[in-house]
């Protein structure tokens, strides 16, 4: 028999997943695993809803996209990977995620990489990439915050964290990241086969793309990137332009949650916002100062987002739009507006001290906190 404790841990469970009786459950299985089969057929859709295919998939919604796109891009056929080490290696990334966090955990890592095969299928991008940028831009995204400890650097730093002096207070999660994802392709044996140079090239190159994903370091990245479409500069037939490319590209996927349609943009915002008060609630208790973005009492969501917009993607979006000048871009930035505008005009009680929004200390704030 099930115990109280068994039957109330299933009430936090998705309705169809433990407690039927074998029968049922067989069948309801059926039924979810085929509508999200029937939802990958969707995958290259900006409204594609992964909270949905979450709940279908039965919360292994990273590692059945993923997988999807491998095969679809028939990346398995082409690198000969084993797929019973592809399986594994990809449950092994989705495991690695905490999925306690409310934001940085494995759902965050399957939004990004859906996002990131809406770019790779973008006339710029699909025309010149190679197999081996779809590989790595793929492996990047589904990896990029892997093993997240769902606080940011900065907590890190003021507690003395072993990561912090591992990496010397330099994109210290970054880091992590990406060491982690090379541990656990090593772990997996996906890339065995690999000529070790090639293996090695991959793991930089993996490297290179999650370190662009370093918020603080973002006015680096887009200058650099205002400055080359400015002069012309990027030519897509140089590995060096292209991987560039799918640096910008993975920044974007990275943060494109406010330019989503406002249901998805609203349920992302209140998730990052939870975080966020979290790491507040922590360094409270451990007598540390609150970190800006941090502090329930003086934020809210509203006001955080609109912050974040203005601030962050806007810019980068705005740049993206002329390279990618296509009607997604134009989608995305509609969005991005329109969620803007809701976030400004939401009752008064979601939005504690926006008057101060226009402060150009936010900038400021944004780039030191994040
Ligand atoms: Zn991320």
């Amino acid at each position: 028999g099930r115990s109280v404790r068994s039957f109330q841990s299933n009430l936090h469970s998705p309705h169809y997943s433990k407690h039927h009786t074998q029968a049922t459950h067989h069948m309801l299985d059926q039924k979810y695993i085929g509508q999200a089969k029937c939802m990958l057929q969707k995958v290259g859709s900006w409204n594609f809803d992964i909270f949905l295919f979450e709940r279908l998939s039965n919360g292994n919604s990273l590692v059945d996209l993923t997988f999807h796109l491998f095969s679809e891009y028939g990346l398995i056929k082409l690198f000969r990977l084993d797929l019973l080490k592809l399986r594994r290696f990809l449950v092994i990334v989705q495991e690695a995620y905490h999925s306690e966090n409310p934001y940085h955990n494995a759902l965050h890592a399957a939004d990004v990489t859906q996002a990131m095969y809406c770019y790779l299928q973008e006339p710029q991008l699909s025309e010149s990439l190679t197999s081996c940028d779809i590989l790595l831009g793929l492996l990047a995204a589904a990896t990029h915050d892997l093993d997240h400890p769902g606080v940011n650097q900065t907590f890190l730093i003021n507690t003395n964290h072993y990561l912090a002096s591992l990496y010397q207070n330099t994109s210290v999660l970054e880091n992590h990241h990406w060491k982690s994802a090379v541990s656990l392709l090593r772990e997996s044996g996906l890339l065995s086969h690999f000529p070790s140079e090639d293996r090695q090239c991959l793991e930089t190159r993996l490297g290179s793309l999650i370190l662009a994903t370093d918020i603080s370091r973002q006015n680096e990245y887009l200058s650099e990137f205002r400055t080359r479409l400015d002069r012309a500069e990027l030519h897509m037939n140089n590995s060096q332009d292209r991987h560039f490319i799918l640096q910008m590209a993975l920044k974007c996927a990275d943060i494109c949650n406010p330019c989503r349609p406002w249901h998805l943009c609203k349920l992302w915002s209140h998730k990052v916002t939870e975080e966020f008060f979290n790491q507040g609630d922590i360094e409270r208790r451990l007598n540390l100062d609150v970190s800006i973005l941090c502090d329930r009492n003086s934020n809210s969501v509203a006001k955080i987002q609109i912050g974040f917009i203005s601030f962050v993607v806007e810019p980068l979006f705005v740049e993206w739009a002329r390279f990618s000048d296509t009607p997604l871009s134009h989608v995305m930035l509609g969005h991005m507006t329109s969620n803007k505008f809701n976030w400004t005009h939401l009752p008064q009680k979601d939005l504690r001290g926006t008057t101060q929004n226009n402060d150009s200390q936010w900038a400021l704030k944004y780039i030191l906190f994040l």
